[in-house]
């Protein structure tokens, strides 16, 4: 058994080698498995390496980098999908449901970019329950907002009788 003295964290004796290790790397729901890695780690500390004289590092980030692109290709997708059936156009998802650049729910939907987390959420719900489609128009219209603005009822009778 391969053991080094730390020098991340200065602990002695406590940097451990290991091969042969499986590690599943998660994204966005997707997983993908590597095999046979080896490297150090820190038995105290916790903080490790791969192995820089095998290709576990090279391998390791290949499998993340691909995965992040699946998740991508798979969540844009599912934008494009849940958009199409709600009857909107690229552009008035964005004005309505995503804010950001004219043509953020284009790159979302070819994969370029992935969309952030409430959005998927908020599609997602949209999809199981379309007629809240007709609540968000009205919420991001401000029409719910009326009841907020009470107190500004402006009192020009009161002060015409007053004078
Ligand atoms: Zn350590």
């Amino acid at each position: 058994m391969k053991v080094k003295n730390c020098y991340i964290c200065g602990a002695p004796d406590a940097l451990h080698y290991f091969e042969g290790r499986s590690e599943t790397i998660r994204v966005r729901g997707m997983e993908r498995r590597v095999d046979n890695l080896s490297g150090w780690e820190c038995h105290v500390c916790g903080d490790g390496f791969w192995d820089p004289d095998t290709d576990s590092a090279d391998r390791y980030g290949e499998a993340g980098d691909e995965l992040v692109i699946a998740a991508q290709k798979m969540i844009g997708a599912e934008m494009k999908r849940i958009r199409r059936k709600l009857h909107l156009t690229q552009k008035e998802a964005v004005e309505l449901l995503s804010g950001g650049g004219h043509n953020a729910f284009s790159r979302y939907e070819r994969g370029e970019l992935l969309p952030p987390k409430p959005l998927v959420l908020l599609m997602r719900l949209l999809d199981r329950h379309p007629h809240l489609l007709a609540d968000a128009e009205v919420l991001a219209e401000g029409a719910d907002m009326r009841g907020a603005f009470t107190y500004t009822v402006n009192n020009d009778a009161e002060a015409l009788k007053a004078s």
